[in-house]
């Protein structure tokens, strides 16, 4: 039961001065974007303006040209597993098997994160009924509809009780009732005391759950403010930041 002498670091993601290029060509320029813990970021940004590129870093699966990301004091790429254990990414790839229930899924993944066997029972129950799909949970993942995947990517995300939520364009493909549970569970993660960095494409909600917002374009950050502005205003902000950003 020790517990760490390290102090606290400021911001539970601390990115400095990140670079990324592809060969010669520039994705991300000298971004710097520092996340206390307990906030709810939105980024948003044209297609191609390297938010993917960004979350994929941040979870060290994919490394940076230049500059500095820590996660939690820990700091990538030396201290890759340290990051990996705090953080759960929901990505445009389910990473789900197909031909495997929910149940086994998630108890495939629970044994990568090296869980403890007697408590993952435990564990995926609870997740399974956090998101809605106790009773789904030993159909194959194959006859779940977009909604239903996502909700498992969710509590597959969850499973090592990571304190960081990464989600990559979530609301992509989901109906009106899919989209409205998806916002309970974010909002369920976020009042845990979960920090969340969320990309969308959705304005509209963007501008509801989110505490920040952060605007993305050709590589830089246009815009970083405390959310609190309506989806009119931020639609409007949107366009001019990022046709701003695109004429230099
Ligand atoms: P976004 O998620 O904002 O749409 P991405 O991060 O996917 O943007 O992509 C940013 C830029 O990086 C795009 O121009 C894309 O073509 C390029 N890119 C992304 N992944 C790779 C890769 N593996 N190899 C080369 N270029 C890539
Ligand atoms: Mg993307």
């Amino acid at each position: 039961m020790s517990t760490s002498s390290v102090s606290l670091p400021t911001y539970l993601i601390d990115v400095q001065n990140l670079v990324k290029a592809y060969d010669l060509l520039p994705v991300l320029r000298q971004i710097t974007l520092q996340i206390q813990r307990g906030e709810f970021v939105a980024l948003l940004g044209p297609n191609g303006s390297g938010k993917s590129t960004l979350l994929r870093m941040l979870c060290g699966l994919s490394k940076a040209t230049g500059g500095i990301i820590r996660i939690g004091g820990w700091e990538l790429p030396r201290e890759s597993a340290a990051v990996r254990a705090q953080i759960g990414l929901v990505s445009h790839k389910s990473l789900l098997y197909d031909n495997l229930s929910a149940y086994e899924n998630l108890h495939f993944f629970a044994k990568l994160y090296n869980l403890q066997n007697d408590r993952v029972e435990d564990r995926i129950r609870t997740l399974m009924s956090q998101v809605g799909l106790h009773k789904r949970t030993h159909d194959l993942v194959r006859t779940f509809s977009r909604g239903m995947l996502q909700r498992l990517s969710i509590a597959r995300a969850l499973l090592h009780n990571p304190d960081i939520l990464l989600l990559d364009e979530p609301y992509t493909g989901l109906d009106q009732d899919a989209s409205a549970v998806l916002d309970g569970l974010l909002q369920a993660a976020h009042a845990d005391g979960r920090t969340i960095l969320m990309t969308t494409h959705d304005l509209n909600r963007a501008a509801a759950l989110p505490t920040r917002i952060v605007i993305l374009s050709r590589g830089v950050i246009g815009y970083d403010q405390p959310a609190g502005i309506g989806a009119v205003e931020l639609a409007a902000l949107y366009a001019e930041i990022t046709s701003l950003v695109s004429a230099r």
